[in-house]
């Protein structure tokens, strides 16, 4: 064997050893450029994003309707080189847009929504600033793209456009159901606060109900022939004594609350059509379960009272919000880094949100991050209009750059997205009645 051969040999397994002791050592350093480059990135895009967000801001609509602010995102998405799928799950206004680099390595799906709520007097506005989460994702899965097209790192990145977050039924839900998620890694989302802050690792939030009782009886005279009239309003009512008396013997935990939607037209006419809609709710969707069997069993009872006839609509299931202490804790750390103001140190529970499904079947944060003033409460004007203001702006930038950074972490680092994932397998099932009281927080 000659000299040389041999020594290269010999030599071999020390220079494998330095090379993987300088991958390591530069593993940090480059993991910090990658996310310098896609922060300036986001920080680049910050006019476009912010007109972006304006536009929906002047241009509101309610959800299953947001044809415009579908047309606005997928356009910026395909302008920058997504492959974009308007319409999926059969929901007109949900898309999905999609871009690989080389072949393998993680799915990063970035959440947006863009409904408006139905406003006083039938007018839409962004009392819930919807109109901020399209520009923060855009924003970050644009600079996640073009990280990894420079540095031709392999991996996916989504946007999944979800209508409809303010009215039942859930459209993630049936987007979860058309496998619309399938195959992502980690679901990213970012949604205005009046603070910046982060959940408790863990199950939490509130499941909810949402169901119709619509009562059909027949209409009469009132005073002519009232005895030829089946009064529907009268189940309703009935209905409403039952609940309330059902109200004195639920769990401590448990909320019923209803409005009447449908109560008759005239006073001299019999109601032959009137209808409740109740939302009920626990931390267990197992006590959900069993107060929607008592509530049906009680408006069948009402219609049986007064001879009418009911019809049971459940028009959406909220569930359980799991956070991952991976996904949280770093976020909160970026936020704060990019400067997130009005920062809240203590952690908090999950809502009653359509985005708490999905964190039950995929590893999934959504940000709260500061963008309204801490005083304007939800669904308000003032929330609406702050997405204009420089508190709005200067949010929706900071989400931007938080979601970028995770995307970096999340496609650069395989050992962060392991923990994801095993923080996320150990979390085991949602709470059950035996269970939820060490482990829910509301
Ligand atoms: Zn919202
Ligand atoms: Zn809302």
């Amino acid at each position: 064997m000659p000299v040389g051969r041999r020594l290269r040999r010999l030599l071999a397994p020390a220079l494998t050893l330095v090379l993987l002791l300088s991958l390591t050592i530069q593993a940090a350093p480059r993991a910090d450029k990658l996310r310098a480059d896609a922060v300036a990135l986001v920080e680049a895009q910050a006019q476009k994003l912010y007109e972006m967000g304006d536009w929906m801001y002047k241009n509101p609509e309610p959800g299953y309707h947001e044809f415009e602010a579908v047309k606005l995102l997928t356009g910026y998405l395909k302008e920058n080189g997504f492959n974009v799928e308007v319409g999926v799950a059969g929901l007109e206004t949900a898309f999905k847009a999609t871009f690989q680099q080389g072949s393998g390595g993680p799915t990063v799906a970035y959440i947006v929504e863009y409904d408006a709520l139905r406003g006083p007097g039938g007018k839409a506005f962004h009392g819930c600033q919807h109109n901020l989460q399209g520009p923060a994702g855009l924003g970050a899965a644009v600079a996640l793209k073009q990280v990894m097209e420079k540095n031709k790192i392999p991996g996916c990145v989504w946007v999944v456009g979800t209508p409809a977050e303010e009215i039942p039924p859930p459209a993630k839900g049936k987007m979860l159901a058309a496998g619309v998620f399938d195959g992502a890694d980690v679901l990213l989302m970012f949604h205005g606060s009046g603070t910046t802050s982060r959940l408790a690792p863990g199950w939490s939030g509130v499941t909810l109900d949402s169901t119709r009782y619509l009562f059909k009886g027949k209409s009469a005279h009132a005073s002519g022939d009232p005895w030829n009239g089946l009064d529907a309003l009268d189940a309703v009512r009935l209905m409403f004594a039952a609940v309330d008396a059902y109200r004195e013997h639920i769990l401590p935990d448990a909320r019923i609350h209803g409005v009447i939607t449908k109560g008759g037209d005239a006073p001299n006419v019999i109601p032959s059509v009137a209808e409740a809609d109740f939302f009920y709710r626990h931390p267990t969707r197992e006590y959900v379960d069993k107060m929607g069997e008592r509530m049906a069993n009680i408006a069948r009872a009402a219609a049986m009272m007064t001879g009418t006839e009911v019809e049971i609509t459940n028009y959406g299931k909220y569930y359980n919000t799991l956070a991952l202490a991976a996904l949280e804790e770093r976020a909160f750390a970026y936020a704060k880094q990019y400067g997130a103001q009005a920062v809240d140190e203590e952690p908090k529970a999950g809502g009653s949100t359509d985005f708490a499904e999905l964190s039950g079947k995929f590893p999934a944060i959504s940000l709260s991050i500061a963008s309204k003033p801490k005083d304007a409460a939800g669904h308000s004007v003032e929330a609406a209009d702050a997405t204009v203001a420089e508190i709005g702006h200067q949010g929706m930038l900071v989400a931007s750059k938080v979601l970028a950074s995770l995307g970096i972490d999340i496609i650069t680092d395989a050992r962060y997205l392991k923990s994801i994932k095993d923080e996320f397998k150990k979390a085991g099932p949602a709470p059950t009645l035996a269970t939820y009281k060490k482990v829910v927080r509301w």
